[in-house]
């Protein structure tokens, strides 16, 4: 029998910045409705791990398949790889969000504005359908009675909640965060957690790049540490924060040590 197609597959993913190796070769897949924790140090390389499978930034070596679809990717004169089809890009996009460490919403926007702009403007939902939709998500993010308010005038926990309600209007089958909780106040931080758990829990595959170590236990069904732009360990929950095998992976934890 076929194998199911999985919702990520990167295999020896290079990203080099000038003569910075930043990433060194990282592969990793998720298959559908899994949800990835990527865990490790300032500057492992995570973002930008993300930003590749977003299309943000050009890889300089390996490949993505999105849904068991290849992306056709050609080097620049620089040796950097771009898409060749940006309708493909275009198409795939629209199955994957991502939410962003500062929340990336647009100020001149209300939440609903800013929840409506993707399905409207890139995806052409007629906007009576998108509103609905755009209500719906908010209710579920606990959000909507803050729908006309501008995002200057909410808490940064709002903020959150409205960018993942953003990111849920595509109804996206992988939802990527990066460090979504990171700059939040800590007394923000569990709103914004209890959101993204029962989005984990609903069954939508993620890759969420995150510092809660006990969030990502709970919540991950597997996790993977980054070190120096390659994965130094990779495995469920309990093997990597209950019996790490890397001597690096057990200072990462466990500092004081
Ligand atoms: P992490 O998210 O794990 O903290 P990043 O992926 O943001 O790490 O960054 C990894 C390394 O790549 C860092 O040394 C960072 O300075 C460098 N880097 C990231 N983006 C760029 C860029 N656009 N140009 C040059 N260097 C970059
Ligand atoms: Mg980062």
């Amino acid at each position: 029998m076929a194998q199911p197609a999985r919702a990520i597959e990167v295999r020896e993913l290079h990203k080099r910045f000038g003569t910075l190796d930043v990433l060194k070769g990282v592969s990793l897949a998720a298959k559908k409705g899994e949800v990835i924790a990527i865990i490790g140090g300032s500057g492992s390389g995570k973002s930008t791990f993300l930003r590749c499978i977003n299309f943000l930034e050009t890889p300089s070596a390996g490949s993505i398949r999105i849904h068991g679809e290849e992306i056709e990717m050609r080097p620049d004169r620089h040796g950097d790889l771009h898409p060749v089809d940006p309708r493909q890009v275009q198409r795939i996009r629209t199955r994957l969000s991502m939410v962003f460490q500062n929340f990336c919403l647009w100020q001149h926007m209300t939440v609903l504005q800013n929840v409506i702009e993707a399905p409207v403007h890139v995806m052409g939902v007629p906007k009576d359908q998108a509103i609905a939709t755009a209500e719906a998500v908010l209710k579920r993010v606990g959000l909507y009675e803050k729908r006309n308010s501008y995002p200057v005038h909410l808490s940064g926990g709002q903020q959150q909640r409205a960018a993942i309600a953003r990111a849920l209007a595509v109804d996206p089958e992988v939802i990527l965060f990066d460090e979504p909780t990171s700059a939040l106040d800590p007394e923000l931080v569990g709103e914004v957690l209890t959101v993204i758990g029962d989005l984990a829990r609903e069954g939508r595959t993620m890759i969420l790049v995150t510092h809660e170590m006990a969030f990502a236990r709970n919540v991950a069904t597997r996790v993977a540490y980054f070190c120096n732009g390659l994965i130094e360990e990779e495995g469920p929950p309990e093997q990597i924060f209950g019996a790490p095998r890397s001597e690096r992976l057990q200072r990462f934890l466990n500092p004081a040590q």
